[in-house]
């Protein structure tokens, strides 16, 4: 009967020292002496040293076979303190599935530009540091399923082609569409809204498409969008979803993703520190903070990415600015009732990223919400459709658009929210 193969990490957690096992995967690196090969072999887990000696009947083999060709090992597991990972693998049958043409990437990040890596993006994918940030990317991800699932939210899948904006026309991608105008989507949020007359709390996890011209740390303009979306609540239950929902990603995720971690260089105290409730300022209290620190800005403009960085160090952890003035916000933000010149909207801020999510009370009276429209110069009849579900049932609701790869750029340290996606699109770069 052949051998069951086993992941290269479970030989690295102890479990098969002196054992005779066998492993599949890439060779990732080579190295060679007079009477030893080494042979560093890379699986989905982890990787592992394997020696082959001069008088082993597979050294040819192993002279043979380059960097990247995919093999299979068997061997007897050693405990070895000199090797990565404290075990090496002595092997005693060596096959190769398919040799490898000499690979285009010999060192790695740090040696190799990083314009060389992003052009071979798809080699590069094979980094052991990028497996690592995929690793937890899908780690992110099934907490934040597993949060809203707890939490009674029903998840949805909204469409990607769309007749008019949601978050204003600058940052539209257009396309034809048998001969019409369409977008591709910024926002489930619209639709959302639409389907909370059904299930009530709704959410979704699926991409955006931003025609952002910034070339900033933080701009995609393809990112995975996290949309919730919930009837019969306000601005407080908004704020504590929000703050919940983020707290429990980075608990979990350290829990399980120490080792990736660890391994990436990312400050894991920072994210167990992470607990509610998250502080809450208003904007105006966010403006006279900048002042204080001699930024220019003045009551009623946007806060620039340097605005929110200097706010957020001030933190050091996740915040909140809330209460912001209404004409810098959506068409659809509800207004304070007892100050309409600020809208229930709220941004939740990290040290170094800045924004990481918007969300807000949604305007659920028609008439407002008629008003708004026209205040923004947007024609009524685009958003017929969305009128309706004032019209019939309307709810006071509430809703947020969390980005995936901020996220992740700000809990792993990421230089560049690049790195937090496996093929970005950015202005420059949509190849591979
Ligand atoms: P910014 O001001 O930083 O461009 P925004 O206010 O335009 O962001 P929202 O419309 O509020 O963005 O989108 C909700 C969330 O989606 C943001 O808080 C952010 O986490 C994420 N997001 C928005 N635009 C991008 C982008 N171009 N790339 C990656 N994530 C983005
Ligand atoms: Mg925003």
């Amino acid at each position: 009967m052949p051998m069951p193969i086993i992941a290269i990490q479970e030989i690295l957690d102890g479990k098969s020292k002196g054992e005779s096992v066998t492993i599949r995967g890439w060779i990732h690196r080579k190295r060679e002496s007079k009477q030893t090969i080494f042979l560093i072999v890379r699986d989905a887990s982890s990787v592992i040293q394997c020696t082959v000696k001069r008088d082993n009947p597979f050294w040819t083999q192993a002279k043979k076979v380059t960097k990247e060709s995919p093999v299979m090992i068997k061997g007897t597991v050693k405990q070895d303190k000199r090797a990565t990972g404290g075990y090496e693998i002595a092997v005693e049958r060596l096959s190769i599935i398919g040799l490898a043409e000499t690979f285009p990437i010999t060192k790695g990040k740090g040696e190799e530009t990083e314009k060389f890596l992003r052009d071979n993006r798809h080699l590069w994918l094979r980094s052991r540091r990028m497996n690592w940030i995929m690793r937890v990317r899908s780690e992110v991800l099934r907490f934040i399923h597993e949060f809203f699932r707890k939490e009674g939210f029903i998840e949805v899948s909204p469409p990607m082609f769309i007749s008019s904006a949601c978050e204003g026309g600058a940052t539209l991608f257009g396309l034809k569409y048998f001969g019409k105008d369409l977008y591709l989507t910024q926002s489930a949020q619209l639709y959302l809204e639409a389907l909370i007359y059904s299930l009530e709390k709704v959410y979704c996890v699926a991409p955006s498409f931003r025609a952002e011209k910034s070339r900033t740390i933080r701009h995609l303009t393809e990112y995975w969008h996290v949309e919730p979306e919930w009837a019969f609540a306000g601005m407080d239950d908004l704020m504590r979803v929000e703050e919940d929902l983020v707290s429990y990603v980075c608990q979990k995720t350290v829990e399980n993703c120490r080792r990736e971690m660890k391994s990436l260089g990312a400050d894991t105290s920072k994210l167990i520190a992470v607990k509610t409730p998250f502080p809450r300022i208003k904007y105006t209290e966010a403006i006279e903070r900048l002042n204080a620190k001699d930024f220019k800005i003045r009551w009623g403009e946007d806060l620039g990415f340097d605005e929110e960085k200097a706010l957020a160090e001030e933190f050091d952890k996740p915040f909140f600015i809330y209460a912001y003035p209404r004409q810098i916000k959506a068409f659809y933000c509800k207004t304070y009732r007892d100050n309409p010149d600020l809208a229930m909207s709220t941004d939740m801020l990290v040290p170094r990223i800045g924004e990481i999510s918007t969300g807000g009370v949604r305007e659920d009276d028609k008439e407002e919400l008629l008003k708004r429209l026209k205040e923004f110069g947007l024609r009524e009849e685009d958003y017929d459709w969305y009128i309706d579900l004032r019209r019939y049932g309307t709810v006071p609701h509430v809703g947020f658009g969390l980005g995936v790869e901020r996220l992740l750029t700000w809990m792993l340290d990421l230089e560049n929210i690049i790195d937090a996606i496996p093929f970005p699109r950015t202005i420059r770069r949509f190849y591979p």
